[in-house]
Parts: structure tokens; sequence; C-alpha cells
């Protein structure tokens, strides 16, 4: 199996989880290069919901090596809890099974003060983020005052930067917001005392990767969020701190582009979007609700639900000349059953299909509408088990995107999936 990036071409919560969890079975590295624990990626195991935010969806495969690469911003207290979780299941990560870049970020609790409050702080311009920390985070990173994890395993540096910082955190959580200082000794000992705890763990992870690869293993990259929430590419400002887009993988991996050969686009049958922001395609009125109740629209991580809207075309389009998208997964098709018709955004009026508008806040979408199915799909197969306009809306979308479709998931179970193309050939 040739490296593959499985990135998500929407607004995030895409169902990447299910096929990630689809393919691991064929590699032999999962990476996660970007984000942090404002991930969630819902993965169905017999029929028990495991939601992972942080560690790589390879996290369930024993003899999997889990990646968290150098692009991530990692909260210690988060990726131990979901480790122990694990443990609870009867499944022990070994050192050889995880591995931490000591170039990662760490998420301070002074990250999460601030997250809090300065949202608050904002009241109806919150930006909506998940009040993990994870963009006061990249920004110290790229402020150069973050403290990363090799920090956390060398107590005179760990010291130095937070003797460095931390006066100025407190300046601004306290003065600013009126909230509470932190006290840079407590801090000291107790994140010490977690970087030994992480230490095991932590590995040059470029060298990793690249013996991988020289011993003839493929990686897979873990996207996490989507296009659109992407710092460069999304809905500025309603997007997410880091790169989301395939591009980011190599540097957030340490993975040179010449490496990696796919890029598999993972594509909800219908547009979701969770908090503020624009969304052209979005329905209003009892619809959107059915869509939300059916496909259980509810942020994985918040808690929050999702507004629902008909597939975007040229959202996804778009998605896929930004990330160079070779093939196409399709999921909760089996939601949209039932319905009488189904618009698909085809484009936006006035817009060439070749161009994407710099605001969508003023894109109007060009609908077309196909005819419904009914009838339960989720025990369908292959294709051809699919009722005829449900084979037809897919055919569409494909000729909308221009990407072939490979996969397709009807239902949250790892068996509910068609299976197209060759690379998500069952055991090929
Ligand atoms: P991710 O962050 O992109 O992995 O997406 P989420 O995990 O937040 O959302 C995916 C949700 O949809 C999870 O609850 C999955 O179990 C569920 N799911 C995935 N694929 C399908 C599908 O084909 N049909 C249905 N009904 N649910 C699905």
């Amino acid at each position: 199996m040739p490296n593959v990036i499985v990135i998500g071409t929407q607004w995030g919560d895409e169902g990447k989880g299910k096929v990630v969890d689809a393919l691991t079975h064929h590699v032999e590295a999962v990476v996660r290069f970007q984000g942090g624990n404002n991930a969630g990626h819902t993965l169905v195991v017999n029929g028990e919901k495991l939601v992972l935010h942080l560690l790589p969806s390879g996290a369930l495969h024993p003899g999997c090596v889990c990646v968290i690469g150098n692009g991530v911003v990692v909260d210690p207290r988060i990726l131990l809890e979901e480790l122990g979780a694990l443990v609870g299941r009867g499944r022990t990560l070994s050192t050889e099974e995880l591995v931490i870049s000591p170039h990662a970020h760490v998420i301070m609790p002074y990250h999460l003060a601030l997250d809090r409050l300065r949202e608050a702080a904002l009241g109806e311009h919150r930006i909506g983020t998940t009040c993990r920390g994870i963009g006061p985070c990249y920004e110290d990173k790229v402020a150069r005052r973050g403290i990363t994890v090799a920090h956390l395993l060398d107590p005179d540096a760990l010291t130095a930067r937070l003797g460095a910082v931390l006066h100025w955190k407190n300046r601004e959580i306290v003065e600013w917001y009126g909230g509470e200082a932190f006290d840079l000794d407590a801090l000291r000992s107790s994140y010490l005392a977690l970087g030994e705890r992480l230490a095991p763990y932590v590995r040059d992870a470029t060298a990793v990767l690249y013996r991988v690869q020289r011993r003839g293993g493929s990686i897979l990259f873990e996207g996490a969020q989507g296009t659109f929430l992407d710092i460069d590419h999304g809905t500025y400002p309603h997007v997410t701190s880091s790169n989301t887009v395939a591009g980011a993988a190599c540097a957030g991996s340490g993975v040179g582009p010449t490496s990696i050969q796919e890029v598999v686009g993972i594509a909800k049958a219908y547009t979701t979007r969770v908090g503020s922001g624009v969304f052209p395609s979005e329905i209003e009125g009892p619809l959107a609700d059915t869509l939300q109740i059916r496909g259980a629209e509810l942020g994985a991580t918040t808690g929050r639900p999702r507004r629902c809207g008909w597939f975007d075309a040229a959202l996804v389009r778009h998605a896929a000349r930004l990330n160079g998208i070779t093939r196409i997964a399709l999921t909760k098709l089996d939601v949209l059953s039932g319905l009488e018709q189904i618009p698909i955004c085809a484009g936006y009026e006035g817009i060439d299909d070749d161009d994407f508008p710099t605001s969508l806040s003023d894109a109007v979408p060009r609908y077309e509408n196909i005819g419904g199915w009914s009838g339960d799909i989720t025990a369908c197969r292959t294709l051809d088990a699919l009722p005829g306009p449900c084979r037809a809306y897919i055919d569409r979308i494909q000729e909308l995107i221009g990407v072939p479709i490979e996969l397709i998931s009807v239902g949250p179970d790892r068996e509910a999936t068609i299976r197209a193309g060759d690379l998500f050939a069952p055991g090929g």
C-alpha cells in the first residue's frame, strides 16, 4: 500500500475516523500531523463507541506505530487520560507503538485559561473554539515562546522557558481578563512530572517514519478537522489555528512530499458545520433537524449540535484541488434515505466552476435536484445493491467534483461500507 494522507473535505466531522480505521489494517504507522485534542474521531468497534481526541486512530491496532508529529499540540494530561482509557479496554500501547515528537508543542494550563477567558470576553463575536487551549498554544509556537515536549524532559530548559513567558501570561490573565495567576513552581513541578510519564514515548519521530518506509511499510497521515477550517484556505476567521490541508502532513511530520502517493478526501453525503461561520448550502427549518437527528450530528469534542446543509460540490471540488485529492470516500449516505428529493449545490451563481469565491458570504448555491430513494441501505455492500436513485446521486457527485468515489459508508459500523476501488479493497 502507498503512503496516504486522509483529509476532511468540508468543515470537519466527515467521518474520517471510520475511513482511517479501514485503512489502518494495511499500514505500519498512523501519524497525526496537526491540531490537538480539538479533534474527535469516533470509532465504532464491535458496536462499542470510542472517541479519540489526540491519539492517532491506529491506537486500536496492535503493532501499528502511532506517531504524534511535531505539528501537533499536545495536552499531556489528555494524552495520558486517553492512554489510560485504552488500558481500561485491555489495550496498552508499548513504547514501540506510540511515538511522540520532542518538537510537538505543549498545551499549558495558561493556554486553556486564555482560550476560555478570551472567548467569554468576545461574547457574540466569539470564534467558537473548543476552548482546549489549541489556538493560544499555536500562537506561542509561532511567537517562539512555546514549550515543547522536549522542554518537559529537561528541568533547566523548562524553568528557563517558564521564567521567560509566565509573567506575560499572568499579566494578560489577571490584568486584562480578571482571571487567576499561575504559580511558576507549581506549574514547573507538575509539568516535569507529566514529562516523566511521557518520556518513554518521546523519540525522533522523523527517524521512526524513515525506518518504516525503508523496510517497505506504509504510513497513513491522519488529518483532523477539515479543509475549510484551514488557517489559510478556510473560511477565516471561523477556522482552526493550524493548516489542515494535505500539504501540512509533510511539515507536521517531517516526511517529504515525494514520499506521499495518495490523498484520500472524506466527504459527507451532505454538509455540516459546528459553530459560527459562512455556510452557503445550509438548510433552514425542519429538514435540518431531521438530518441532525438521523445523522447524530453532535460535535464529538464539544457535544454542540452541528448545522446541516445539502452536499456542496463547489466546496468539495475546491478541496480536491487544494489537497491534490486522488480518491474520495463518501460517508453517511444512509442518513439521506427516505427524502423525496435531494438538492445538490453544483456550484455558485455567477462563479465559474474552475474558480472559488474569495469569500463564501455572498455565494448563492446553484442547486440541482436528484430524486431520493426509500428504504434502509445500511446492509448494502456493493454499488449494485444500492437503489438506482442512490447510485445516481453518487454518480452526479463524482461527476461534479471530478474525483473517483472509491469508498461509500452506509452506516457507523466498520462493516457498513461499500468498497469500490483498489486502495480500499478488503485485505488489499
Ligand atoms: P470525524 O471527526 O471526521 O472522524 O467525524 P466524527 O467522528 O465526528 O463523526 C462521525 C460520526 O458519524 C461518528 O459518530 C460515526 O460513528 C458516524 N458515522 C461514520 N460513518 C457513518 C455512516 O456512514 N453513517 C452513519 N449513520 N454514521 C456514520
